[in-house]
């Protein structure tokens, strides 16, 4: 199954980083797929993913892969802070506290995700969420919906350890 796929570049993000891409830190947005895409197209607010994904599995892309997407703020991943610097941003429209992940959204996501696990040789310890790289701070995801997607991510992707 393929998910509709569109583009709405967004004018928050550098242009010209470094292309490390360590794996992918995961959001949910609380707010609707369009007032995502409103609010990250706003040069006003600073913000931006790489890509948004909608309950229906719709995708939005906001920043180039190869460019820094301005979605972790302040944070650390595995002793290094920083993320957007080596971090992707991918984010589901929704809040996971409200309501768990769609399976058109986990769809999407793998489907996302699974051309950019190989190119940039990803394993599940390159996988986390904004909550565990900004803790305190930061509450996405829902810690029983980041057990499961990480699950389903192992099952997917994951080598057999
Ligand atoms: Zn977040």
């Amino acid at each position: 199954m393929s998910f509709p796929a569109i583009t709405r570049l967004s004018p928050n993000r550098d242009c010209a980083v470094p292309n490390e891409r360590r794996g992918i830190v995961f959001h949910h947005t609380v707010i609707s797929f369009e007032e995502t895409i409103a609010l990250m197209t706003d040069p006003a607010r600073k913000v931006s993913y790489h890509c948004v994904i909608a309950a229906d599995g719709t995708r939005a892309t906001l920043v180039p892969d190869e460019q820094v997407a301005w979605h972790a703020g302040i944070s650390s991943f595995r002793g290094r802070t920083g993320c957007n610097a080596f971090m992707l941003g991918l984010s589901f429209a929704g809040d996971t506290y409200a309501a768990p992940l769609t399976d058109a959204q986990i769809g999407s996501a793998l489907e996302w995700i699974g051309p950019r696990w190989s190119r940039y040789g990803w394993t599940i310890e390159g996988m986390t969420d904004h909550r565990q790289v900004a803790p305190g701070r930061k509450d996405d995801l829902n810690p029983a919906e980041w057990d499961r997607l990480r699950q389903i991510l192992q099952d997917t992707f994951g080598k057999p350890v």
